[in-house]
């Protein structure tokens, strides 16, 4: 049966509930590209699914890279001549520049302030801040904050440790009939921020747990990892697997109240890319197909020229054009469950395509066949046929071994699934069959 079939009969509402909640229990683990947070999310996700976990020391070369040093934060906070801690890490993680050096200093405000980050034009939110590749230090705070900030001496402290030790990420795979493998790859390294991208790993953890045990054409592998030098690892450990990555999609930001955006992969016209296509075309939300760009999220990777793999990005708004991204309103009531059961839906019935995709042969080709003699036509004349029917017409007309379902649902503007349930039909009468070796039914 069809993933998408399987969640039509089940409450959108209460998945969606369990993707929320899931995401909310996440939400409060200061997470970094290395470092306990990222290990504890993994945990959390391996109580879900079958989760490998790999670590790479410190100083492993990954190409033109090298695995950074491990950083771990235990508390950090500025604290006023009167005691009071005026920022404070254990209320919100997003305080402390992600990648810190640990310091601990009593000093005028005026050196404080180039340490300071905030959002001018939304006094109350906190801004996201990294320093992954230059040691320094810093704190994240609310505009409003810093204007009560009074020139006097703060302690500042920074609990932290950057040493040698591991990058860690989480790898699940799911067999299939064939080693050919469909990869989804989510960024699991952001703090305390639930659409970027707590609702890409929500959302990629029950996809996985949806298709574990069922009898799959492709091979599955999701992968949670550190964005940008997690996928630049995997890569450079993975060649040979990389080399059976058929189809991938990056999950990111997919939680949000936006319409669908997919970003095309390099090549433009891979069969990710118009299966997505197929897919948003009939999903009766809007939607917008952007062309492949190179920056971006980890498929800047997945398509750097020496890889070029098929692998696109589908996001509900688009990083970095929405006012909340990478700020402390990025929170868990930025996402909505409704929005997060729609998007696992989305992405069901994108694998649905890419299971079902396949070239058959009309075996009556000259005139059409008599369908009302095998019970596939209207049983009277003058009505207008239905969609079923309408569907069996064209892949009867286009199956000529020169084209896919995909195309004929492209062709024909009719939904996917309309077009492979009227392809099996017509198989199981004996007037279509697969093409010998590129088969993908068992
Ligand atoms: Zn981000």
């Amino acid at each position: 049966m069809s993933l998408l079939k399987e969640f039509e009969r089940r409450d959108l509402g209460e998945i969606g509930r369990d993707l929320h909640d899931f995401a909310a229990s996440l939400y409060p683990i200061c997470r970094s590209i290395t470092g306990s947070g990222i290990r504890r999310t993994l945990a959390m996700i391996q109580d879900r699914i079958p989760l490998r976990i790999h670590e790479v020391p410190t100083g492993t070369p990954v190409f033109d890279w090298n695995v950074p040093k491990e950083w771990n934060i235990r508390d950090a906070y500025i604290k006023a001549p009167d005691g009071r801690r005026v920022v404070d890490f254990q209320q919100c993680n997003l305080h402390v520049m992600n990648y810190s050096i640990p310091v601990h200093a009593t000093i005028p405000l005026n050196e404080i302030r180039p340490h300071l980050f905030t959002i001018p034009d939304h006094p109350d939110w906190i801004p996201y801040r990294t320093s992954y590749y230059k040691e320094d230090w810093g704190f994240c705070l609310s505009h409003n904050q810093l204007a009560e900030l009074k020139d006097a001496d703060y302690e500042v402290c920074i609990d932290s440790t950057l040493e040698d030790g591991q990058l860690t990420y989480g790898e699940c795979y799911v067999a299939g009939r064939s080693s050919d493998e469909v990869l989804i790859s989510c960024h699991a390294c952001h703090p305390s921020l639930a659409n970027d991208n707590l609702s890409g790993l929500a959302v990629a953890t029950f996809l996985a747990e949806h298709l574990s045990g069922r009898d799959l054409h492709y091979s599955y592998r999701f992968l949670f990892i550190p964005g940008t030098i997690g996928a630049i690892t995997w890569l450079a450990q993975n060649r040979e697997a990389s080399e059976r990555i058929r189809h991938g999609l990056v999950l990111t930001c997919i939680g949000d109240a936006g319409g669908f955006h997919y970003k095309k992969s390099r090549r433009g016209n891979a069969e990710i890319d118009r299966a997505v296509g197929c897919v948003l075309r009939d999903c009766g939300e809007s939607s917008e197909i952007l062309n492949f760009s190179p920056y971006g999220y980890d498929e800047r990777q997945y398509c750097s020229p020496g890889f070029n793999l098929p692998v696109g990005c589908l996001m509900r708004s688009v990083w970095g054009t929405f006012p909340e991204y990478h700020t402390s309103a990025d929170n868990l009531d930025f996402i909505q469950p409704a929005q997060l059961a729609r998007s696992l839906r989305l992405c069901a019935s994108i694998f649905d395509v890419l299971e079902g995709n396949q070239s058959y042969l009309n075996q009556n080709p000259y005139c059409e066949p008599q369908l009302g003699r095998r019970n596939l036509y209207r049983s009277t004349g003058g009505d207008s046929i239905s969609i079923e029917i309408h569907a069996r017409f064209w892949v009867l007309n286009l199956s000529d071994g020169e084209h896919s379902l995909l195309d004929i649902a492209e062709r024909s503007g009719m939904p996917f699934a309309a077009i492979h349930d009227a392809a099996e039909l017509l198989r199981e009468n004996g007037l279509l069959k697969g093409i010998v070796g590129v088969e993908k039914a068992p």
